[in-house]
C-alpha cells in the first residue's frame, strides 16, 4: 500500500496518482530496458518486480520465454540422450534452438495462463499482462545460464553431453559436477525469483506465492514430459 502524502488515502502499490485527490504518488514506467531490468532482478528483486508490474509495456518478455524454451530443449536433449539422433553439434544446436523457441513461445501463453488462473484463484491482483511480465523477468537466471554456462558445457563436452557415450562424468568428473551443479542452482534461483515475483506482482502471501509457483511448475514439467512421450521423442528403449 502507498499512503498519499496529501490526503492520507491508502492506494495500491501500483498506482501512480492518488485515487482520491489525484496527487502524484510515484513515477510512471512506460518501458522496460532488458539489461537494466534483468540486473535489478538479480540485485533487488522486490523493487524490480514492482517496476515490472508498474510498466505499461512488458518489453522483452517473449525473448525471455524463448530463452527458457531453448534452455529446456538443451536440457531435454541431455536428459533423454537425444544426441544419438544427430550427426554432430552442427545439426543438434539448430534443432534444439528451433524446438526451444517454439516451446518457449507456447510456454509464454500456456504457462502464464495456468499461472495467472491459479494466482487469481488465490486472490492475486495483477492482470494477465502483469502475470506475463513478472513471470517472464523471473526467468533472468535461465537467460544468464544459456548465454554464459551452455557455451562452456558445449566446449567442454561437445556431443558427449547429449549422447552419454562415454558418459561426460567419466571424462571430466569435476567439470561435469560443477556445471550440472551450477545449472541446478540456476533452477532453484529462478523458482525463488518466481515466488518473489508472485508475492510482489500479485500482492499474495509468501505461502500462497509458493503454491502458485510450484503448481504451475509441476503442471508445466508434467506437460513437457507427456508431450515428449506422445511425440515419440523418447521412450523407444
Ligand atoms: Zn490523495
Amino acid at each position: 500500500m502507498i499512503k498519499c502524502t496529501v490526503c492520507l488515502a491508502e492506494n495500491d502499490d501500483f498506482s501512480t496518482t492518488c485515487f482520491q485527490c489525484k496527487a502524484f504518488l510515484q513515477d510512471r514506467v512506460p518501458n522496460l530496458n532488458l539489461f537494466e531490468t534483468s540486473w535489478q532482478v538479480i540485485e533487488s528483486p522486490s523493487k524490480a518486480f514492482c517496476r515490472i508490474a508498474l510498466a505499461e509495456h512488458k518489453n522483452y518478455v517473449l525473448l525471455l520465454f524463448s530463452l527458457l524454451g531453448v534452455s529446456l530443449a538443451f536440457t531435454a536433449f541431455w536428459y533423454f540422450r537425444l544426441g544419438t539422433r544427430f550427426e554432430s553439434l552442427l545439426d543438434l544446436i539448430p534443432a534444439a534452438v528451433g524446438i526451444g523457441i517454439v516451446l518457449g513461445l507456447v510456454a509464454a501463453v500456456v504457462v502464464t495462463g495456468v499461472y495467472h488462473l491459479f494466482a487469481k484463484t488465490l486472490g492475486g491482483m495483477a492482470g494477465f499482462r502483469g502475470s506475463l511480465g513478472v513471470l517472464g523477468y523471473s526467468l533472468t537466471p535461465v537467460a544468464f545460464s544459456l548465454v554464459f554456462i551452455l557455451p562452456i558445457e558445449l566446449l567442454t563436452f561437445g556431443m558427449y553431453l547429449f549422447t552419454g557415450n562415454p558418459h561426460p562424468y567419466l571424462m571430466k568428473p569435476v567439470s561435469y559436477v560443477l556445471l550440472i551443479g551450477f545449472d541446478a542452482l540456476i533452477a532453484v534461483w529462478t523458482i525463488v525469483l518466481a515466488v518473489v515475483a508472485t508475492k510482489v506482482g500479485h500482492q499474495l502471501s509468501i505461502f500462497k506465492s509458493v503454491i502458485v509457483v510450484l503448481v504451475t511448475l509441476g503442471l508445466f514439467l508434467g506437460g513437457v514430459v507427456f508431450a515428449a512421450y506422445q511425440l515419440h521423442l523418447v521412450g523407444h528403449a
